[in-house]
């Protein structure tokens, strides 16, 4: 009997490719992801991807036929573990799909924001063209200390591209021995506010769990460097967004860079929609054409591969 897969929110065509002339498999990609849609339609399929909607008790407690679920990224906050641990559901991720997309990102946002670049593009636009330019403060990336929280896929991608501006990199990482980091380039603390207090450039790598949540907050924000820019690509509510635009309010830190955020889509009234020292993206730090069509194509030969009994391990969450 065939098994049947359904596509949570539409993924890139390279992955759907997969299904198309393949006989064991039947597909139905499933635009409306609401808890009511989901209820109704999901519990006739085996398997399923899943993007940013939200599964949960609610809904899973009427998948008795469902075996695993294919994240199409890495993170999986968006899914009810408890739940899926009790019920052997398999958990799966891209884990080899988007972590270069996520490290180019951050660069961006890192060049960005120290090269002001939004208002010197302003300017321009406005025809001022030198007028303001000498007091538009920047900042070069060469010789200055970044701190990387969380050294894994993210965080090692990253720091090559850190020390190809000569940057100096300290990570933290409880989880990751003194060695891993010494042979990327990096120098392990074990102190977060001494690395704060001496970073100029700080970036976020490590998954929201109740330990992360508002990891970085006030207290922490107010011992950082003035002229420190803060790069969140990892998951909003992992910085204290009220305590951020605070902290760029009172010039304790100079900007960031934010691709995700506490509520997603961001609220319209987020006040950090109208703090010019913040650089933002609507979690799209993966988006780029390349990154999509191999998260899309991961995320389905993960759930083949389930089925095939070849999955990689690297793929599957430990639960
Ligand atoms: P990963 O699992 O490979 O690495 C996470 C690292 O965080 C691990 O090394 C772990 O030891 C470390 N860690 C865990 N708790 C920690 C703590 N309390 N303090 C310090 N370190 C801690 O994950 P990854 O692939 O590098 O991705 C990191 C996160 O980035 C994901 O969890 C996801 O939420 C986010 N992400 C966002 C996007 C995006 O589109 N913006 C894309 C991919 C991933």
């Amino acid at each position: 009997m065939k098994k049947k897969i359904a596509i949570i929110e539409k993924i890139h065509d390279d992955g759907i490719k997969l299904l198309e002339n393949n006989n064991d498999y039947e597909f139905k990609i499933i635009n409306d992801s609401s808890e009511e849609n989901l209820i109704k339609i999901l519990p006739d399929f085996d398997a399923c991807t899943l993007r940013v909607s939200r599964l949960d008790e609610k809904i899973l407690k009427y998948c008795n036929k469902l075996k695993v679920i294919s994240r199409h990224g890495v993170g999986y906050d968006n899914v009810d573990l408890d739940y899926v641990r009790k019920n052997n559901i398999s958990l799966l991720i891209t884990a080899t799909a988007n972590a270069v997309a996520v490290a180019e990102h951050v660069i961006y946002m890192m060049l960005s924001v120290s090269k002001s670049i939004n208002q010197y593009d302003q300017e321009v636009r406005l025809g001022n063209f030198k007028k303001n330019a000498q007091n538009i403060k920047t900042f070069e990336l060469f010789n200055k200390e970044i701190l990387i929280i969380g050294f894994g896929r993210i965080g090692q991608n990253l720091i090559k591209r850190c020390k190809g501006f000569d940057m100096n990199v300290k990570v933290y990482d409880p989880f990751v021995d003194e060695k891993t980091i010494l042979n990327h380039g990096g120098k392990k603390i074990t102190n977060l506010e001494e690395g704060l207090n001496k970073c100029d450039y700080l970036s976020l790598h490590v998954p929201l769990t109740e330990k992360t949540k508002n990891l970085i907050d006030f207290s922490k924000l107010k011992i950082m460097k003035k002229n420190s820019i803060i790069i969140n690509t990892a998951r909003g509510g992992i910085i204290n967004e009220n305590d951020l635009n605070k902290a760029l309010n009172e010039k304790i830190i100079f900007g960031a860079g934010l691709d995700v955020f506490n509520v997603e889509p961001v609220d319209i009234k987020n006040p950090l929609l109208k703090n010019n020292r913040v650089l933002l993206s609507p979690h799209s730090a993966t988006f780029t054409e390349e990154c999509k069509s191999r998260m899309s194509i991961e995320t389905v030969k993960n759930i083949i591969d389930f089925f095939e009994n070849k999955i990689d391990k690297s793929m599957i969450v430990k639960l």
